[in-house]
């Protein structure tokens, strides 16, 4: 394998991080291991929810999944029905009601007095891929909502509500799940790589856990269909593992003391273990002290790796102190475009700075005019139509640029996403993923297989960052 990564395959650092003082990397299955075709898997997951919602009366048999209309780290106000994207302070940026964009002006009128803050009830942030569908639904929803074509439902919020409690039958049912298990070509992208990066921890002595949400028979399904094929002979993908959880209710499963159960046969059957664990196996349920105990480790000890920004990082980190990589499949195609776009970006860049220095000279002139008027500061030796002479000049220059700078900015801005613009930018800023990708995860990077490039003992370290004030360079 070529050392040097294509940059977007890098894995990039928050925290500085020693992998060799790492002694057991746990790692999550859904979209961190296994990665699913995301447009197949969430048109599957929609088209479930949207019949149970038809069986149930609603009017949705014209509704169509639409992988465009959403993407991951956007937030929901349940309060006024909006999908909003902001920055990292939580202003947003962009928005729609339902399906519809708001203009620039709507946005502002709504919410430049509304920073959204997730630790209130009223906003709802998108954490993963497997909520694609949901909101996609739930702003069709609202659009339909708002035509008076659905009734007994008396607010956005409780609309969401039942969005989500039906998805989750979904989800929990089984057929869903029965069927993506049918036709596992379909809805997964395998990587043959994935196996040997874990194969390349264990055998440099790191104790390996996986630590799912899924039920043990889809979980054991899938890792048959992702690893088996691509581990040496004889070896299954449960030989990787010193611990398998599943079911394992993240996020609780950091918090509470949920009691564990031990694999005892392979059909299914578990008995209940009321102390510490006696030995590596397959286990369900559980608490991740005394997954600790077990271990011997505390949390820095610890790496875990998953792909749910709020479930596998943010909590892990928060409550335990463990290390956290955060796996963000969208990078790929977030850094290759950014690249491709890098001359635009750079000619905007340099109008920016040009159009500032400009506006600068315009404010000075403004200043001028307010002390000539009433007399008073330094005696300068410009008079009041050479002042609004130049001042004209200036502005008619910031136009011209700006009719520039307007298209260019609008192509940056949609790189990705025609509606939402990258992941990790909202404008000029990080967006408000990027912020809780920054505190939260030591590292990202776009999959599992991406530590082939940097072995098990690489030490991580994080870039010096810029700051507003630091000297210019070049
Ligand atoms: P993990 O990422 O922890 O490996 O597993 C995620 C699991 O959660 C998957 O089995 C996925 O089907 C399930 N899941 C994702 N979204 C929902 C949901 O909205 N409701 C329920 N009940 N399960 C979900
Ligand atoms: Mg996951």
């Amino acid at each position: 394998m070529d050392l040097a990564p294509p940059p977007e395959r890098g894995i990039f650092c928050n925290r500085t991080l020693n992998l060799r003082a790492i002694e057991a990397v746990g790692y999550d299955m859904d979209y961190t291991l296994v990665h699913y075709r995301v447009e197949a898997w969430e048109r599957h997951a929609y088209e479930h929810l949207r019949r149970r919602l038809a069986s149930l009366g609603w009017p949705v048999e014209g509704l169509r999944f639409d992988p465009e209309l959403m993407v991951r780290g956007l937030i929901i106000d349940l309060e006024l029905g909006n999908i909003v994207k902001a920055n990292r302070f939580g202003y947003v940026k962009l928005a729609s009601h339902g399906t519809r964009t708001l203009s620039f002006e709507e946005v502002r009128r709504v919410y430049a007095l509304t920073p959204t803050d997730l630790a209130t009830g009223r906003f709802a942030f998108i954490n993963t891929f497997f909520s694609l569908s949901e909101i996609c639904m739930y702003a069709q929803l609202v659009d339909l909502l708002d035509e008076g074509e659905i009734s007994g439902i008396s607010s956005y919020a409780e609309l969401a509500q039942r969005v989500r409690q039906t998805l989750d039958e979904a989800h929990w049912e089984g057929q869903m799940k029965a069927e993506i298990l049918a036709d596992p070509e379909r809805f997964i992208e395998l990587d043959p790589d994935t196996p040997l990066a874990l194969l390349d921890q264990l055998r440099a002595g790191k104790k390996l856990m996986l630590i799912t949400n899924s039920e043990w028979g889809y979980a054991r399904s899938i890792m048959e269909y992702a690893f088996n094929p691509f581990l040496p002979k004889g070896m299954r993908w449960r030989d990787l593992f010193e611990l398998v959880v599943v079911s394992a209710r993240k996020p609780s499963f950091f918090s509470a003391q949920n009691p564990i159960f031990r694999l005892v046969d392979e059909q299914g059957w578990w008995e209940p273990v009321p102390g510490p664990l006696p030995q590596s196996g397959i286990y369900l349920g559980g608490n991740a002290a005394t997954i600790e105990q077990y271990l011997g480790l505390s949390g820095d000890r610890i790496l875990y790796v998953g792909d749910h920004i709020f479930v596998d990082v943010n909590v892990s980190k928060k409550l335990l102190q463990w290390r956290t990589a955060l796996v963000l499949r969208e990078l790929e195609h977030e850094v290759r475009e950014s690249s491709a776009a890098s001359k635009q970006q750079r000619e905007l860049d340099e109008r920016m700075s040009l159009k500032e220095a400009l506006e600068r000279e315009l404010c000075q002139l403004r200043l001028l005019e307010q002390r000539r008027r009433h007399r008073y500061g330094p005696v300068i030796d410009l008079d009041e139509a050479e002042i609004a002479s130049r001042s004209a000049e200036l502005r008619g220059e910031i136009q011209q640029l700006d009719e520039r700078i307007s298209p260019l900015a609008r192509r940056v801005g949609q790189l990705c996403s025609e509606r939402w613009g990258p992941l990790m930018r909202t404008g000029r800023d990080k967006s408000h993923l990027a912020r809780q990708v920054e505190r939260y995860a030591d590292i990202y990077t776009s999959r599992v297989s991406n530590f082939l490039f940097r072995s098990p003992f690489v030490y991580f370290q994080s870039p010096r960052g810029s700051l507003p004030h630091d000297p210019l360079s070049g």
